[in-house]
């Protein structure tokens, strides 16, 4: 049996997290899978009920299960907390205490929902890309770090981008094995040309790639790559990049799809033991009215399902019931088009789960 610790969060976070465990029971009920659910508390919930957004007790249990599932953290009330008890350090500090060094965020856009893109729907329609975003390293945690005074007395702000050799090992690896599980293109991304940190980068995914022989690896500059991006997206299979071009990049691959509510994300150390979460916050504009769109959080789980608990079959089956659901015309309020059925959160998850019954 498999243990799956639950954390709904703030906002729509334990709304949208309720759709998604009722997937992940019917499919216990069906015995396609075999988890045990536990659930605790992150972000702003925990910190108003231990004072803390990362209790002692939730990392422990963190420590000990197979997968996270996450809702998402933050909101208004919590905003003029002293930054190191805010909600979104109980979700930094999970990623940095179980070294979840690799995020998978894939931008994927269903034919149903072309319409939503920002771009025009020939350039996007199929579109199926992976960015795989170095998470713990890079220039949002190098040392030395600070705003210092100079002697003339203006003040001066500095940061290093700094990557050690095995750190761009195991973020490679795991972009290569992604790209073999896919259609066997990765491409790195990188600003060789000027940053001698990132000519190391370049320099170590190409030595990977004789160990990935049925990988095409292609280099491309990363102002190139957010170009090619909005210019012709379908170019791209897997791409790889450090923390603050993926932080940047995979965002901007999130809106070609034109729409937050669909994409989930994935956070693995190095065993494939990882954090599963909807790419969106906890969107406080509309929590409690029951309208958030659950599927992002449901394809969550089905990431899991594929990355930590082995369980391709049952990944493939809630992702088709996604695809069936839509193919009905269901849509929450936030991919809503004219001609379909608006429905809530519960009602959109009841319809992934009687498609999966
Ligand atoms: P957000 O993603 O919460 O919301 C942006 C917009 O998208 C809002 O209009 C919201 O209503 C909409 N939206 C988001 N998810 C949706 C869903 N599932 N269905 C329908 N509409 C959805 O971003 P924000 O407003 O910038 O941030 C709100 C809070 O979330 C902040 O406290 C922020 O710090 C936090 N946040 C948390 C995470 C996380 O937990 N991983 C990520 C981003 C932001």
């Amino acid at each position: 049996m498999c243990k799956v610790l639950v954390l709904p969060g703030d906002g729509i976070g334990p709304e949208i997290i309720a759709e998604a465990v009722k997937v992940l029971a019917v499919l216990n009920e069906k015995s396609v899978i075999d988890v045990s659910i536990d659930n605790g508390l992150v972000g702003g919930a925990a910190y108003d009920a231990h004072g803390h957004p990362l209790p002692e007790e939730t990392l422990v249990k963190a420590r000990d299960c197979d997968a996270i599932l996450l809702g998402a953290v933050g909101g208004k009330q919590w905003e003029s907390l002293d930054i190191a008890v805010r909600p979104e350090k109980g979700l930094l500090g999970l990623r940095a205490e179980l070294e979840l060094f690799a995020n998978l965020r894939p931008a994927l856009l269903y034919p149903q929902l072309a319409d939503a893109s920002s771009l025009k729907p020939e350039l996007v329609a199929g579109l199926d890309l992976m960015i795989v975003r170095e998470l713990t390293g890079g220039i949002y945690f190098g040392q030395p770090r600070g705003i210092r005074t100079l002697d003339n007395g203006e003040r001066e702000g500095f940061n290093t981008l700094v990557y050690s050799e095995s750190e761009i090992v195991r973020i490679g690896r795991v972009a290569f094995a992604t790209a073999q599980r896919r259609g066997g293109r990765l491409c790195s991304v990188d600003k060789a040309n000027v940053l001698e940190c990132t000519e190391l980068w370049r320099e170590i995914m190409s030595s990977l790639a004789s160990d990935y022989p049925d990988v095409r690896l292609s280099h491309m500059y990363v102002d190139n790559a957010a170009m090619q991006l909005v210019r012709e997206p379908k170019q791209f299979d897997v791409m790889v990049t450090t923390n603050m071009f993926g932080d940047i990049l995979s965002d901007c691959a999130a809106m070609l799809t034109g729409s937050i509510g669909m994409l989930p994300s994935a956070s693995l150390d190095a065993k494939g033991k990882g954090m599963y979460e909807p790419i969106h916050g906890s969107a406080p504009d509309i929590a409690g009215q029951g309208i958030a769109n659950p599927l992002a959080t449901i394809l969550s789980v089905a990431m899991m399902l594929r990355h930590s608990l082995d369980n391709e079959a049952a990944a493939v089956s809630i992702e088709k019931a996604i695809n069936a659901v839509l193919d009905d015309g269901l849509r929450t309020s936030d991919i809503m088009s004219s001609g379909m059925t608006q429905v809530f959160t519960s009602e959109m998850g009841d319809a992934v789960v009687a498609k999966l019954a």
